[in-house]
């Protein structure tokens, strides 16, 4: 039966370039999940975009002395171009400051102020005597309260996770200027997040298909009870508040910018066509399913769920698979620092298909996993290379080469054949359960270990030693090696796209790859095959020592 899958993928902050760690926690298992049901034959829609307002931007642009907008444009352009090379098949990536996003977050503001769950009132906040100006989110910095992890920004601990307001902080301090801001009181309008607490608890108690780290950090922050939290700020660059008298105040992006999961659904509808096909994602039987890093669990699992309550008539997430983080040799990933690599920088030296093989193999699913240059190149080399590359086209030239270029035709199949025939099945059938429940890892050692079998048997044959006493016998072991390479070209699929389209093409198949659905597919004798050429390219070793270098600016680590 056809399925419906909403997949929404965490919102970057238009103020830097994409990183492996972005792509490991979020963009590639999204993608990978949303090609895999395409194959399936189901209805996906995989939005997401720029969050193009709040205080990072601000920040960077008035460290540039640009404005809010053109860094938001500068970034957005980057992160459409990072999509297009890696091939992150996004059915919508828009932005936050369309009049569409605008419109839909001041409607569901209101929505929710009129059902009571939006209240004014009150807050202290921290206020900068000098630059004469709130500091909201990322203008403060301070010592978190709850865990005394220092340099925590306004908006959020990076060593516990929690939410913060900036005048929890302990001592902080101006990002601006580095003076000690006094606290002040000033007007807001806050989330009744408090009127949600049970129905969330609830709720999530049987979400007992999610990750376990999910499960245990939403339970327990549910737990110690929810507060109502601000959901404006004193800044100009931002979504107006849609309330006479608050003409210096915006709506906060973490309010607004997961509603763009929503106002991005209904500017695709509207793309395509038909203004209402939105609704087919957000009612019924459709599962959303939305990919995260684990700074954004929260968001997803109870700020989002809270204002989708109150407003009521759409679906709950199904599932929030986030990730854990990506390390850089070892060391935790610093964009100040420079610790980190580039989406950008990667692309312009290598293929896009390596570095989604190596951060497939290797994602941070269950905990936190590292990136390094040397494993890169190992698995470059020795999986990709030598395992899945070498079969192939071993296997392609052979058979090109003394069958005409075309598919042979086999003889009679040997028991070994035919148990390999079954491994290809029995690895389609445990990749389709696997990634259904987003285990992208196990998914991969699956289906790099039948190409190894197929090396194994390929071995055995050595059809090339048996074309001259029994050029039947080489046939059929031709015959069935490429069987399975047609079904590793599906196994593939979701993780190297460009790959498999290559490979399609190589094996001589009609039409496109997702017209074969999620089978071994169709391996006619006679089929013409295209002239061979290699999937991968082997790297030098001294790849290591170059990109090593670029890190954190010295290559010192
Ligand atoms: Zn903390
Ligand atoms: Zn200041």
């Amino acid at each position: 039966m056809k399925e419906r899958i909403f997949i929404g993928v965490a919102w970057p902050y238009a103020n830097g370039p994409i990183h492996l760690g972005h792509i490991a926690g979020a963009y590639l298992p999204a993608d990978i999940f949303a090609r895999y049901h395409r194959l399936k034959g189901n209805d996906v829609l995989m939005v997401s975009g720029s969050d193009q307002h709040g205080t990072p931007i601000m920040v960077r642009a008035e460290q540039e002395g640009s404005s809010p907008q053109e860094v938001a444009a500068r970034y957005h352009r980057s992160f459409l171009d990072s999509w297009q090379r890696l091939d992150i098949s996004f059915d919508l990536f828009t932005g936050t400051d369309t009049p569409n996003h605008h419109k839909l977050s001041q409607d569901f503001f209101l929505a929710l102020m009129n059902k009571g769950y939006i209240y004014r009132g009150a807050m202290p906040l921290l206020y900068c005597n000098k630059c004469k100006r709130f500091l909201p989110d990322r203008y403060v910095e301070g010592t978190c309260p709850y865990c005394k992890f220092k340099g925590t920004r306004g908006d959020q601990c990076d060593g516990c996770g929690k939410p913060l307001n900036p005048a929890e902080l302990i001592d902080p301090v101006c990002r601006r200027c580095n003076s000690t801001p006094q606290v002040k009181q000033s007007e807001h309008f806050f989330l009744r997040l408090s009127a949600f607490n049970d129905q969330l608890l609830e709720w999530v108690k049987g979400q007992s298909h999610w990750k376990q780290n999910v499960l245990n950090f939403t339970t327990g922050f549910l737990n110690e009870g929810l507060k109502d939290r601000a959901i404006t700020r004193d800044l100009e660059w931002g979504v107006p508040v849609p309330v006479e008298g608050f003409d210096d105040k915006r709506i906060y992006v973490w309010f607004e910018a997961v509603i763009g999961y929503l106002s991005a659904s209904v500017e695709w509808a509207q793309r395509s066509g038909d203004a209402e096909r939105w609704r087919e994602f957000w009612g019924g039987d459709t599962k959303s399913y939305y990919f995260v890093g684990k700074d954004n669990i929260i968001f997803h699992t109870v700020i989002w769920p809270a204002m989708l309550m109150g407003y009521g008539g759409l679906n709950l997430p199904y599932d929030v698979p986030a990730n854990e983080f990506l390390t850089i040799n070892g060391r935790k990933l610093s964009t100040s620092r420079n610790w980190a690599v580039w989406l950008p920088d990667y692309l312009q030296r290598y293929d896009p298909d390596p570095l989604r093989y190596f951060l497939s193999a290797n994602m941070p699913e269950d905990a936190d996993s590292d990136f390094s240059w040397r494993e890169f190149v190992r698995r470059n080399n020795d999986e990709l290379v030598a395992t899945y590359g070498n079969l192939v086209h071993r296997v392609l030239t052979f058979t090109y080469r003394n069958f005409d270029g075309s598919i042979p035709t086999p003889g009679e199949l040997d028991s070994r054949s035919k148990g390999l025939l079954q491994k290809s099945e029995d690895a389609l059938k445990s990749v389709d359960d696997l990634l259904y429940r987003c285990r992208f890892r196990e998914s991969v050692r699956v289906a790099m270990g039948l190409a190894q079998e197929a090396n194994r048997y390929l071995d055995e044959k050595a059809p090339w030693k048996m074309i001259k006493a029994d050029r039947d016998g080489a046939a059929t072991s031709l015959y069935v090696a490429l069987s399975v390479i047609s079904c590793l070209k599906t196994l593939f699929a979701p993780f190297l796209p460009f790959t498999s389209e290559v490979l399609h093409r190589l094996l001589g198949c009609d039409g496109g790859l997702r017209d074969g659905g999620w089978t071994v597919g169709r391996i006619e004798p006679g089929q013409q095959l295209a002239s061979p050429q290699p999937l991968f390219t082997k790297l030098d070793e001294v790849v290591v020592a170059e990109e090593d270098a670029r890190l954190g600016g010295s290559g010192a680590g």
